[in-house]
């Protein structure tokens, strides 16, 4: 049973050798987008990535940053993470995760697999299948959220 996606590529590697393992190069470009999407890991949507890249590349268009984003995702540098019919967001964690949605500040955060798990040791899954892409998501409130609801409801009684 193989759990990754054929697209990925082991964790050592370095943003540069899976550009290249395409055969493509790390442009300035590639690397901003990069770049801004690890510099904060709030699974930004390509609009949100294209606010802060523009603060270090004015040049930059919202095209290419969506351009930028499919290659850095076909590459398997960079996930998409869908919610409902929300635009894309997109995670460059490589580790398996799940994904946490909050309903009411929206807010996405990753779920790491406890130490030393694997998604398989988790779910039922039949003998023989051939999994290429799994999306785990959880839905609630935040623990900020959570807290915030909490004190509403103490309040009105
Ligand atoms: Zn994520
Ligand atoms: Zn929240």
């Amino acid at each position: 049973m193989k759990l990754r996606d054929h697209h990925s590529i082991e964790a050592s590697a370095s943003p540069d050798d899976h550009i290249h393992g395409r055969g493509l190069r790390m442009t300035g470009q590639r690397r901003a987008v990069y770049d801004a999407l690890m510099g904060k890991r709030d699974h930004p949507t390509a609009v949100e990535v294209f606010m802060r890249v523009k603060g270090k590349v004015p040049s930059i268009s919202l095209a290419t940053v969506y351009n930028c984003l499919e290659t850095l995702t076909d590459c398997g540098l960079v996930k998409t993470v869908n919610h409902d019919r929300e635009s894309a967001r997109y995670c460059p964690n490589l580790a398996e995760h799940a994904h946490f949605f909050c309903e009411s500040c929206g807010g996405v955060t990753d779920i790491p697999l406890r130490a030393k798990r694997r998604a398989h040791d988790i779910w039922e899954l039949p003998e023989n299948v051939a999994i290429s892409h799994h999306e785990i998501s959880f839905r609630g409130l935040c623990p900020k959220c959570a807290k915030a609801a909490a004190r509403k409801t103490t309040k009105s009684k």
